[in-house]
């Protein structure tokens, strides 16, 4: 079943056009991959489906509900950044507990999401420190927890190993993997790096000038040399 469907979305600034209108479903547990250069309109679609910003025409459907004209919270997709975004003056509890928070969730039941998506991301032992106290790796995997600790049923994630060196990236990749196979959410990331697309997607949606230029499994695609 799909659980996203983008149904001729497209979005311009001025006469620019940023994304030209855009067909594309994704499906539920798929790792889809947004890839291609710098301008391709890979945020900008991204953008459109957290509700970051507005399209100027198409629908977006998650789960046969229509969110075009939803509030980003109110969407059940949750997004992830290459600069982590947590919380300088929480905790790390405090950190992944927000969301919940703010969704009035009880405290018994708070505590004990925040513990399962700890051990989920592998860090349950820093619950009680601050991000400052973390490395980069450690961070962007709090910054993932704090997103699954609300089970959206989609994560969207911008370039998020951009900010880590080589070996880190590689490390992490393997984790975010191995957190997609154990949680089964759809992910739909973003990345202008090649092999980075290769090794983790289910297909890569290759985008250039603000279109989709191909789509396929990593074995379909083809890259000009
Ligand atoms: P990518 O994520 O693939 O690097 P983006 O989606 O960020 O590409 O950008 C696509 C194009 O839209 C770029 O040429 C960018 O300059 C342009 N763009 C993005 N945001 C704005 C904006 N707020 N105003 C004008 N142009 C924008
Ligand atoms: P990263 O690679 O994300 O920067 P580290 O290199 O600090 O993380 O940690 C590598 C592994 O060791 C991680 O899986 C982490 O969960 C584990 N680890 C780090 N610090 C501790 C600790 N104080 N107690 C138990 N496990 C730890």
């Amino acid at each position: 079943a799909s659980n996203l469907q983008i149904q001729g979305l497209a979005k311009r600034y001025g006469n620019f056009v940023a994304l030209a209108p855009t067909h594309l479903e994704v499906a539920s547990g798929e790792f889809l991959t947004l890839l291609g250069p710098s301008g391709s309109g890979k945020t900008t679609l991204l953008s459109l489906i957290a509700g970051l910003s507005r399209p100027d025409e198409g629908r977006l459907i998650v789960n046969g509900r229509d969110i075009t004209d939803g509030a980003p919270y109110e969407r059940d997709i949750g997004m992830v950044f290459q600069n982590y975004a947590l919380f300088p003056h929480m905790t790390i509890e405090e950190n992944i507990a927000f969301p919940l928070k703010m969704r009035n969730m009880d405290g018994a039941q708070m505590r004990r999401r925040t513990a399962d998506v700890l051990d989920l991301v592998r860090l349950p032992h820093v619950a009680q420190r601050y991000p400052k106290a973390l490395s980069g790796g450690q961070q962007q995997r709090i910054a993932l927890a704090r997103c699954m600790v609300y089970n959206p049923s989609i994560i969207l994630m911008d370039e998020p190993l951009g900010a880590l060196d080589k070996k880190l990236r590689d490390q992490m990749q393997l984790e975010i993997k191995r957190i997609h196979r154990q949680s089964g959410t759809t992910i739909i990331y973003v990345t202008h790096d090649q092999e980075e697309a290769m090794t983790m997607s289910d297909r890569i949606c290759l985008m250039n000038a603000g279109a989709i230029a191909q789509l396929g499994s990593p074995a379909d695609l083809y890259f000009r040399p």
